[in-house]
């Protein structure tokens, strides 16, 4: 075994015992990866087992409610981007976003994740009357926002109204990387900003990357990790970047099944606690990619709960699985794809461990 990769194994073996590691190891074990199989399975299983510590054979559903792709946004990997001319914007009311939660209730889901595009049509009125509609519906339910960049007020607000979760990619925690994906109006300092304030008024925060996304290097994927570490949020979202035929990084390489899984494992050994998805993304780039994420320390599945008619229009990037199934497929598809690899599918809430115990309205101080 060559030096390099004898360091290699034992950077994992450190990161296992003190869950963290510095920015130059970070980047010798991100770029000593190599092709060397038996590395990603050495981490792999430390992953497994650390999460199987934790969470035993249990993976978390939550359901997504893809409800606007309307976006007033214009990053250069999305496919519901505002300058996408050809995208087929869609909006559900409330009154649609309740059925599908109904829908998801009755088929054993108890998060309902709401993620849209910047879209300036719903007042923060009415997302709060959207999220206190869902708790006095279903108040067993955790409800999880993801629509982007807000005020402080804004998110104290939707919080106040009953939201527990908020999921806000961080999507690259370097300035300049940043402003390589993004247009001018957009910073990483705000997105930043966002994180924080989320996690001071007391959300549930889930942050996150894409992983191979145009220009990414690994020193600034070592800064992501590093970024997580200082954030500790409750959940991460990583998922391999996957081109939109109608954006401007039409072109540009997908990110690998092989690095997104390294990544998730080291992400599991950085944060043992962290509830960690196996993403749609990662589905989409290999027939068992979700399988295959849980196996190296993800212990999160999303199906989709959006209307059978809109899930197409939701095309963030090419090829997006699951577009054509009814809620009810998609459940019990994940549900099987768990169960022929030994995980099992549970439908409580799935706090995050440093939340357990809080019913949904004790940040109310009203229990
Ligand atoms: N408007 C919300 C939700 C964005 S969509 C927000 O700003 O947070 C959710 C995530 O999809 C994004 O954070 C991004 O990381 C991911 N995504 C967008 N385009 C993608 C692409 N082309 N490939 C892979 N993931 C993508």
């Amino acid at each position: 075994m060559s030096g390099d990769l004898k360091q290699a194994y034992n950077l994992i073996n450190i990161l296992e015992a003190e869950h963290k590691l510095n920015r130059e190891d970070w980047v010798f074990l991100l770029k000593n990866r190599g092709e060397d199989r038996e590395l990603s399975e050495y981490l792999f299983k430390k992953a497994d087992a650390l999460r199987k510590r934790i969470y035993g054979d249990a993976v978390y559903v939550r359901g997504l409610i893809e409800f606007t792709n309307y976006c007033c946004n214009d990053c250069y990997y999305c496919g519901i981007r505002a300058g996408n001319a050809n995208a087929q914007r869609y909006r559900l009311t409330a009154d649609e976003i309740y059925a599908c939660c109904d829908e998801g209730y009755a088929l054993g889901f108890r998060t309902f994740v709401l993620q849209g595009g910047e879209d300036a049509f719903y007042s923060d009125d009415d997302i709060c009357l959207m999220v206190s509609g869902i708790k006095e519906r279903h108040p067993d339910c955790a409800v999880t926002l993801s629509i982007g960049e807000k005020s402080y007020e804004s998110y104290k607000a939707y919080f106040d109204a009953g939201a527990d979760r908020y999921l806000l990619r961080h999507e690259t925690a370097n300035p300049a990387h940043y402003a390589r994906l993004h247009p001018e109006n957009l910073s990483c300092e705000n997105r930043k900003r966002c994180l924080y304030d989320l996690k001071a008024i007391g959300y549930q925060v889930g942050a996150g990357f894409m992983v191979g996304s145009p220009y990414q290097t690994e020193e600034n994927i070592a800064e992501d990790l590093l970024f997580l570490k200082e954030l500790k949020p409750q959940m991460v979202g990583i998922g391999p970047f996957i081109a939109h035929h109608d954006t401007p990084f039409k072109d540009m390489k997908s990110g690998t099944l092989e690095e997104t899984l390294f990544l998730l494992g080291l992400i599991r050994l950085m944060l043992p606690e962290v509830l960690l998805p196996a993403t749609t993304a990662l589905g989409t780039i290999h027939p068992l990619g979700r399988e295959l994420g849980i196996k190296s320390g993800a212990n999160v599945v999303m199906p989709n709960l959006s209307p059978t008619g809109v899930r197409k229009k939701y095309l963030l990037y090419d090829n997006k699985i699951c577009t054509g199934d009814e809620s009810a497929q998609c459940k019990d598809c994940l549900s099987a794809r768990m169960a022929s690899i030994g995980y099992r599918i549970v439908t409580d809430r799935g706090d995050h461990p440093g939340f357990e115990g809080l019913s949904c309205q004790s940040h109310l101080n009203i229990c």
